[in-house]
């Protein structure tokens, strides 16, 4: 509450201040300028009162509007054209000051028009030409009422009284409007107040020196005051050295003095040539106090930033890298040092952090990044550090240089390992079966398909195995002791495979074989142990009673690229003439090339014979 209170007593002080100075300046403009008896030759009135409205809100515009009116009103009354004509003047002046007001808050409702070129460019105009333009029309009209002549060059003379009054006082108005702002941040400490009324001095005898004698031509010098001011005391400075510069050469040319005075044509003339040169000189300065102000923010801006990022190095568990164009590390957050095991990164390649062997991987990846600059090129690589082995992974951007090629990278390196575990182990769990621990059907596919693409150069042999009768297992001994003989048949298969053939299972109580052997015949064998080893193989059931079960397995041999499906078909079919000629046997499909096997003589269940 104390708080709301403190700004409702400031702003209305900051009105009231600004009420007696329009006033004061009003009143000393119509008093000391108006040398042919019309208008004023500068005015500063409507600089104020928009600088107050900008930093009022909307609601409290009509009521200061009054206010103002009725103190230029008073002006005008006893200083200037007299009662009949201040009401008039008083609601044009008005009506300027509300048309910028309102166009400057239109445009730029974060009011900082100093703070970038594009705030400024709109002051410049809204303020200096189109708010004055508007106003100088009915003005104009006025003031050839009231004291006769041209209504086009009354209007042109307030266009420029009222544009450079404007431009001349409003950037120093708005910086003192804005209160706390960081305008004024300059001057809070003590040796700014000393440096500006330094500069205050200065600028006033230059000006003096440059306004007051015709002897030399000197009027550049006031530009050097100007300049150092914007770069002491920023925008508020440039602001007050034009404004005295201003005032010491309307006093020149007030006093009969100087180089403007010295002109051989009508005071008129002399007026607007010294309202030209004065805007001149405010447009060379205060663009320069802008554009300071604007690297101050950016370079604020970069420090901010700066604090950020090292904070976010210091603290990250990833190594936050910069690489120059060669690829070599510039910089190394301390995460890096952990991850590669390397003290001192400075000038070695992003490639450290990886096996030797990835090194032509890791410079092409950066070479990719390089080429499309914005983008992230991602790379996870294994690395064996001491005894353990750690995933990681690198993103990689480029950062474009002026003419677009790419001058550097940034990279970050993470250790990824617990969740490149995790996709792994989801990986093998997805093509595993859980009971067997066998490969399963889609692992199988996976496999079976590019053996069937290349056979054509590698032919190959694939097998179904199917236990015979296992519905009457499970019914017999139950399904867990079931399971028990799943697991036991994958067991046997496990120890039959090898590196030239794999097993699966592919549901249920069937399995896959698949075997890169140089004939058929070496598969068939293969099968015909495996069956033995299945039949011959004993399971105890609940009850502590050994029994035994059998598989039938058809087998093909395939040469010749075909899909999935029609491969398991070619082996199913033998497998279903070993079902019916009395299960427990190896079938192989006709047409088989080279086949010749044959078992004989033996016992008629474990017969191989050729499928018909
Ligand atoms: P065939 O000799 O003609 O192959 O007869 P089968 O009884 O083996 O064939 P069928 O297709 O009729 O029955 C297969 C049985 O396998 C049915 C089902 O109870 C059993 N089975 C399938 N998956 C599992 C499993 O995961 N565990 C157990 N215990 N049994 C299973
Ligand atoms: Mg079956
Ligand atoms: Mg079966």
């Amino acid at each position: 509450m104390a708080g709301v209170q403190g700004s409702v007593q400031e702003s209305g002080l900051r009105t009231f201040g600004f009420a007696l100075a329009f006033f004061g300046v009003t009143s000393l403009t119509i008093y000391s300028t108006r040398f042919s008896g019309g208008l004023a030759l500068v005015w500063f009135g409507t600089a104020i009162l928009v600088a107050l409205l900008v930093n009022v809100p909307y609601r409290a515009w009509p009521r200061t509007t009054i206010f103002f009116a009725s103190l230029s009103i008073c002006a005008t009354t006893l200083f200037g054209f007299g009662p009949h004509a201040a009401v008039p003047l008083a609601l044009v002046n008005m009506f300027e000051a509300l048309v910028i007001a309102t166009l400057l808050v239109r445009f730029r409702p974060e009011r900082d028009y100093f703070e970038n070129w594009s705030g400024f460019v709109k002051l410049i105009l809204v303020g200096g030409a189109v708010g004055p333009a508007l106003a100088a029309l009915p003005g104009g009209a006025l003031v050839a009422a009231e004291v006769g002549g041209g209504w086009w060059s009354h209007s042109i003379e307030w266009f420029a009284g009222h544009g450079l009054g404007t431009l001349l006082v409003l950037p120093l108005a708005l910086l003192l409007a804005r209160g706390n702002s960081s305008g004024l941040a300059k001057l809070r400490a003590r040796r700014g107040w000393g440096e500006l009324i330094c500069l205050s001095l200065f600028s006033v005898g230059i000006g003096w020196t440059a306004f007051y004698q015709t002897a030399y031509p000197l009027l550049f010098l006031p530009i050097l005051p100007l300049m150092i001011a914007c770069f002491l005391l920023g925008r508020i400075g440039a602001s007050i050295s034009v404004l005295l510069t201003a005032l010491v050469a309307f006093a020149s040319l007030a006093a009969g003095a100087g180089p403007f005075a010295a002109l051989s044509v009508p005071l008129a003339e002399k007026a607007m040539f010294l309202q030209f040169y004065l805007v001149v000189i405010l447009l060379v300065s205060l663009p320069v106090a802008t554009a300071l102000k604007h690297r101050e923010i950016l370079h604020a801006n970069i420090l901010h930033r700066e604090a950020l990022h090292r904070m976010i190095s210091d603290h990250s568990d990833d190594a936050l890298l910069s690489l120059d164009d060669a690829g070599r590390i510039r910089f190394a957050s301390p995460a890096g040092v952990r991850l590669s095991g390397l003290d001192d990164l400075d000038g070695r390649p992003l490639s450290v952090f990886f096996e030797e062997a990835d090194a032509s991987l890791i410079e092409n990846a950066l070479a990719q990044a390089g080429a499309s600059p914005g983008m992230t090129k991602v790379i996870e690589r294994a690395v064996a550090t001491r005894g353990a082995t750690v995933w990681l992974e690198a993103k990689i951007r480029a950062v474009e240089g002026r003419q677009g090629a790419s001058v550097s990278y940034v990279v970050t390196v993470r250790d990824v390992t617990v969740r490149k575990k995790e996709e792994l182990q989801a990986m093998r769990d997805a093509c595993t079966d859980p009971l067997t621990g066998l490969p399963n059907r889609r692992a199988f596919i996976k496999d079976l398909e590019p053996a069937l693409a290349a056979a054509g150069e590698r032919p190959f042999s694939l097998a179904i195995i199917d236990l015979d009768h296992f519905k009457a297992v499970n019914d017999r001994y139950g399904h867990d002791v079931g399971d028990l003989v799943l697991k036991h048949v994958a067991k046997i298969m496990q120890r039959l495979s090898d590196a030239d053939c794999l097993f699966a299972r592919l549901g249920g109580e069937e399995f896959g074989m698949i075997a890169w052997h140089d004939t058929v015949t070496a598969s068939a064998e293969l099968c015909e142990r495996l069956r033995e080893a299945i039949n011959e193989h004993q399971i105890r059931d609940a009850d502590g009673v050994m029994f035994g079960v059998s598989a039938s397995i058809g087998l093909a041999r395939l040469d010749q690229p075909c899909s999935a499906t029609l491969a398991l078909q070619t082996a199913d079919s033998p497998l279903y003439s070993a079902k019916a000629a009395g299960r427990n046997r190896v079938h192989v499909a006709q047409g088989a090339p080279g086949w010749k096997y044959r078992t004989e003589g033996t016992d008629e269940r474990h017969r191989l014979m050729q499928c018909a």
